[in-house]
Formats: C-alpha cells, sequence, structure tokens
C-alpha cells in the first residue's frame, strides 16, 4: 500500500499501471492526474495482507491538493478500503470501495508530516 501511495508520489506511473490487475481496468499515463500533489497518507486498518496470506485489504485516506492550491491550506481526501491479491509473490491491486472523508481531529499530528498539530498546519 504505502509503496503504490509513494509511486502516486513520485508520478511512477510505470509502476502504478504495473500492479494493478490488468483484466479490470486498462489503465495508461492519461489516466493519472498529474496536477494533483499527494500530502500525505494515513492508513487506518489493514487485514491480512501479510506474507502467509493471499489477500488483504486497506482502508486508507490519502491527502492532496490539486496543482492551483499550492502552498494553500485547501486539500481533499482520498478514503477508500482497497482489495490487494497476491499473484506470483506481488502485491496486486483488485479494486477500491470509496468511504466518506474522515474527520481530522485539530490537536493530532497534520497529516503532511510537517511535525505540528493539525489546527496549526493543514487545519489552521
Ligand atoms: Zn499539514
Amino acid at each position: 500500500m504505502r509503496s503504490r501511495f509513494t509511486a502516486f508520489k513520485l508520478r511512477r506511473h510505470d509502476y502504478l499501471i504495473n500492479t494493478i490487475q490488468a483484466r479490470k481496468v486498462s489503465l495508461t499515463e492519461e489516466s493519472f492526474d498529474t496536477r494533483i500533489n499527494w500530502l500525505g497518507l494515513k492508513v487506518i486498518t489493514s487485514k491480512k495482507g501479510l506474507q502467509n496470506d493471499e489477500n488483504g485489504t486497506v482502508e486508507f485516506v490519502a491527502f492532496f491538493q490539486e496543482a492551483e492550491e499550492e502552498n494553500s491550506k485547501r486539500f481533499h481526501q482520498l478514503h477508500e478500503e482497497s482489495s490487494f491479491k497476491k499473484m506470483k509473490g506481488h502485491w496486486i491491486y483488485i479494486d477500491g470501495k470509496p468511504l466518506k472523508d474522515i474527520k481530522l481531529e485539530r490537536n493530532d499530528q497534520c497529516f503532511c508530516n510537517s511535525d505540528k498539530k493539525f489546527k496549526k498546519c493543514h487545519g489552521g
């Protein structure tokens, strides 16, 4: 999961395309909106997905800004439960169920790894 997020962040779309189950979607470079800046990732829960498992799910929230929102405090959430399946020893993304935005606590650490509280950072 985190490796996919890192790939998003670094715009390694080739990696994302290769780890998506090929028969379900045909992704190309154009499928990704390159105007999006990923700010942070919060993993809520994960089930299975360990070394001896054949499948797993990860519930996560990815925070992002659109290019024109850069340097502002505006952000969006992608809250999703993703299913993965192990194929030939590699975890492959199967699909994702979109979920409602989560509530962010003002005194929690900000999702962007700034070491500031949410209220003093993106929530300020
Ligand atoms: Zn922040």
